[in-house]
């Protein structure tokens, strides 16, 4: 059960929590793929290839530990394999990886989620917890947030309880006192419970809870998140 009286602040994750990834990650590799037509025809080709594509990106993440998980990193280290297996200008990477990332901040939100992220800030410090390489700002939401803390600069991702703990200190309370919200039932739900937060599994598509430890409560929507917490517009 959730103990409303003792949440100070919320913790979000943002993909597949605020938008859906997989339509802005789809455009923003066609975008991608149309601008290389032009420059790197084979490089094209590969990336328009599912396994190819995922066989570049592989090799990049076993070769270069380094990158950790700045999938900003990956994708342009892929994109400039891509370039290099097929002979063609590797200085493209840098401009292509451009053209990918501008598409990849065009998120379409979730109905609710504008309402309810008013209503939440309204109420409470709001800090984005994620592992992907959106940017608050840059998709227009940064007005609603406190702070945000990305696995890539952040060094560590969830379900590390580390980025879960800097979300705390970020808005300067303790983990206890957090509540989080996010969609992925390991990253997010069992990664918050680890690191003594309270949870929300949002459950948007009707999936089937798979493990022993239970979020504290389950939403459809952060609008029911909201009535939960007692907020009302
Ligand atoms: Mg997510």
């Amino acid at each position: 059960m959730l103990d409303i009286s003792k949440i100070r602040a919320i913790t979000l994750d943002l993909d597949d929590t605020l938008w859906p990834i997989a339509p802005v990650i789809t455009r923003a590799e066609d975008v991608l793929a149309q601008w290389l037509d032009a420059q790197a025809p084979g490089a094209a080709a590969i990336f328009r290839h599912p396994e190819q594509r995922a066989a570049v990106r592989e090799a990049v993440v076993q070769s270069r530990p380094d990158l950790g998980h700045d999938l900003s990193a990956i994708r342009r280290e892929s994109i400039r394999l891509a370039l290099q297996q097929a002979q063609e200008d590797t200085d493209l990477a840098e401009p292509a990886f451009d053209v990918f990332f501008v598409e990849r901040m065009r998120v379409q939100l979730y109905d609710d989620a504008g309402p309810a992220l008013a209503l939440l800030a309204a109420h409470y410090p709001l800090v984005a917890v994620s592992n992907g390489n959106a940017d608050v700002h840059k998709v227009g939401l940064g007005q609603f947030f406190r702070h945000a803390l990305s696995a890539r600069e952040f060094g560590h991702a969830k379900p590390d309880a580390r980025i879960f703990h800097a979300g705390a200190s970020a808005v300067g309370v303790e983990a206890s006192e957090v509540l989080h919200v996010g969609d992925d039932m390991s990253l997010d739900v069992l990664g918050a419970l680890e690191a003594g937060m309270q949870t929300v599994w949002l459950n948007r598509t009707d999936h089937a809870w798979h493990h022993a430890a239970q979020p504290h409560a389950t939403v459809t929507d952060l609008m029911e998140l909201c009535n939960l917490l007692g907020l009302e517009a």
